[in-house]
């Protein structure tokens, strides 16, 4: 073997406990080791951290690692610290006596990773002269220099003069952003024009893909209640709408014995960060939020994310299921989905300055939440992927959807859509299918008219999503111009006059009751006897309490990864614990007397 790659290995194992590489780590840290510029494209939980971490640790000098929030930085310090590595961070946060110290030592080669906010590092790079020992700079986050990306930042905008400064410093930009203009533009910004790229396959095949349709209201609820019950213990983040959804959300979970808090960009920012802290460290399950809680969240034992509702893109659900299962464990997506939604969503995206492109965002994204095939060949394929085989881990692969003869169905509504004038629009025509006794119904004469209660055998639910597939196979389409009523197209004319027939997919939000997608074995929770998630769960509360003794999170301490093959392997002396995957050497050191006690005691007991 080379001599670098045994030596980046030995790094490895050292500082983070792991004896291998993933895809595409090595690559990137041998052509950063050479001197050269990279842009590292890489999904969340892809192990961006290891492309700098460990060519920081392999040469002489200090890294520094430009990162937007503060949060953040304090989060993967303390991480980094907790693994036996000198890091540190400069920000206004600390005083500046405390910045001039950390400096001082970066001078005396005493720190091997300096984060710093990239508005500091443009102030203050000039007065540190030549003598500074810098060994790389890694600019993580990069998408937010660009204005194609959905983040872009101000303070990032003057990165490229870094370049400049240092030229002969390696420059490393990170980011899980995929689209082709943004990628494009992080290495103009720069000046790393000639940076190789990297790109790693954007699937994340540990996250199960679901979605249920036409399930609105109380009955969410209770589905929403059962999926945390089936998720005991586990964290999780609910996306809603609005912010008084969260609000909402989060006391009817509590109403019901569930712990969770809401978050959204409207409230004040200690109550916010209270909330964050509470979920990183493990005090509250559940959080009810808006998409503005995740970004600065480096927290890996999410293990699940329901949307509430369907989101507005792709490149939004994409980003939101990514924040479950960063530790490579199984996770779980949930996605619920209603004419209601698309309703909403229509009318932002009119309303957004950018209706055209908004609205096309928001048609694939149903065509997702509709699909008879499978979701994650989908996923990919929109992110330009290439993807050639069924997945097996998300509903569709599990339930393949079965087709029926479906004209005669589609032609009561049709029959009630022509009856009623198409003056109704999609909750009213269910009433009417149904024979409710509404008063909307009784008052419009609904009542009388010949198709009224035809549809009484069919659930809500069910005719939601028969008439979701009616919209997308285009035999009605809605007026958004004229109240959001129901049209018929000459497509579905030529249906309702029996001219044409349908095939509909067989409603099965059911069968996901019944049979979620399939936790891929090899990276199960439940490839583990249940003695073994015994010992999991104690295991997981020597963490919590290590974690408070020591005033970090409990992710930092070990991930959920890392205590699950310890509940199989139960590791007993000090040695076998050193050579666990995933402890490494520092924590050895640290933790290995409490947890062989707890796993010795579960043994005896067991
Ligand atoms: P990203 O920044 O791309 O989201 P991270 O660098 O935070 O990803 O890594 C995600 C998780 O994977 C972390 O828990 C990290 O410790 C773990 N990890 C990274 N590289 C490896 C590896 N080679 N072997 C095992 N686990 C790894
Ligand atoms: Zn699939």
């Amino acid at each position: 073997m080379q001599d670098l790659k045994r030596k980046a290995l030995a790094v490895l194992k050292k500082f983070y406990g792991y004896d291998s590489f993933h895809d595409m780590q090595y690559e990137v840290i041998e052509h950063v080791m050479n001197g050269h510029d990279a842009v590292v494209l890489m999904p969340t939980g892809g192990g961006k951290s290891m492309c700098y971490q460990i060519p920081a640790l392999l040469q002489p000098g200090c890294a520094l690692v430009v990162s937007p929030l503060l949060a953040l930085m304090k989060d993967q310090v303390d991480a980094l610290v907790a693994n036996g590595i000198p890091a540190a961070a400069v920000n206004s946060q600390q005083s500046e006596a405390e910045n001039r110290v950390i400096i001082e030592n970066v001078f005396k080669q005493n720190i091997k990773l300096l984060y710093i906010s990239p508005e500091r590092l443009i102030a203050d790079m000039d007065q540190w002269s030549a003598g500074m020992p810098i060994s790389l700079i890694a600019i993580d986050e990069a998408h937010c220099i660009s204005h194609w990306g959905h983040d872009f930042r101000p303070e990032y905008s003057q990165l490229g003069l870094v370049k400049r400064r240092f030229p002969n410093v390696p420059v490393i930009a990170l980011t899980a952003t995929a689209d082709r203009l943004t990628r494009i533009d992080i290495g103009e910004q720069l000046n790393i024009k000639d940076a190789r790229l990297f790109i790693k396959s954007f699937d994340r095949p540990n996250i199960s893909l679901n979605v249920v349709s036409g399930v609105t209201g109380r009955e969410k609820l209770k589905r929403i209640v059962r999926f945390i019950e089936n998720h005991r213990g586990q964290s999780g983040i609910i996306y809603c709408l609005r912010r008084d959804d969260t609000e909402k959300m989060a006391q009817n979970l509590r109403s019901l014995g569930i712990d969770a808090q809401a978050f959204h960009a409207g409230m004040a920012t200690s109550v916010k960060l209270r909330v964050q802290r509470d979920f990183i460290n493990d005090d509250v399950q559940v959080i009810c939020a808006t998409i503005a809680f995740g970004m600065g969240i480096d927290k890996s034992n999410v293990r699940w994310v329901i949307h509430s509702n369907m989101p507005k893109n792709i490149e939004s659900y994409y980003q939101e299921i990514g924040r479950a299962g960063r530790d490579g464990m199984a996770a779980d997506a949930l996605m619920f989905y209603s004419f209601g939604d698309v309703k909403t969503l229509m009318n932002f995206a009119n309303d957004s300055g950018q209706a055209l492109v908004n609205i096309e965002k928001l048609n694939r994204m149903q065509q997702y939440a509709e699909a008879t095939v499978c979701r994650r060949r989908m996923l990919l394929s929109y992110f330009n992927e290439r993807f050639d085989h069924d997945c097996g881990n998300c509903d569709v692969c599990n339930n393949p959807p079965e087709r029926f003869d479906g004209t005669t169905l589609c032609q009561m509504a049709l029959s009630a859509i022509v009856r009623t004038k198409e003056k109704v629009g999609f909750r009213l025509l269910i009433d009417i299918l149904r024979g409710s006794r509404k008063s909307e119904v009784v008052a419009g004469g609904f009542d009388k008219i010949k198709t009224y209660g035809v549809g009484h055998d069919f659930s809500n639910a069910m005719w939601n999503a028969y008439l979701l597939q009616m919209l997308q196979l285009g035999l009605i389409y809605i007026a958004y111009e004229d109240e959001d009523h129901l049209k018929i197209t000459d497509f579905g004319s030529e249906v309702l006059y029996g001219k044409r027939q349908v095939m509909l997919s067989r409603f099965y939000y059911d069968s996901y009751e019944k049979k979620p997608a399939k936790r891929r074995p090899q990276l199960a929770l439940d490839d583990a006897s249940s003695s073994d998630m015994a010992l999991f769960e104690k295991l997981k509360l020597t963490r919590k309490a290590i974690a408070k003794a020591r005033g970090i999170a409990p992710y930092m301490v070990f991930s959920d990864k890392v205590l699950m093959v310890m509940a199989q392997e139960k590791p007993v002396t000090k040695a076998q614990f050193g050579t666990l995957y995933g402890v490494a050497e520092a924590k050895t050191e640290l933790y290995w007397r409490q947890f062989t006690s707890v796993i010795r005691d579960h043994l005896k007991g067991s």
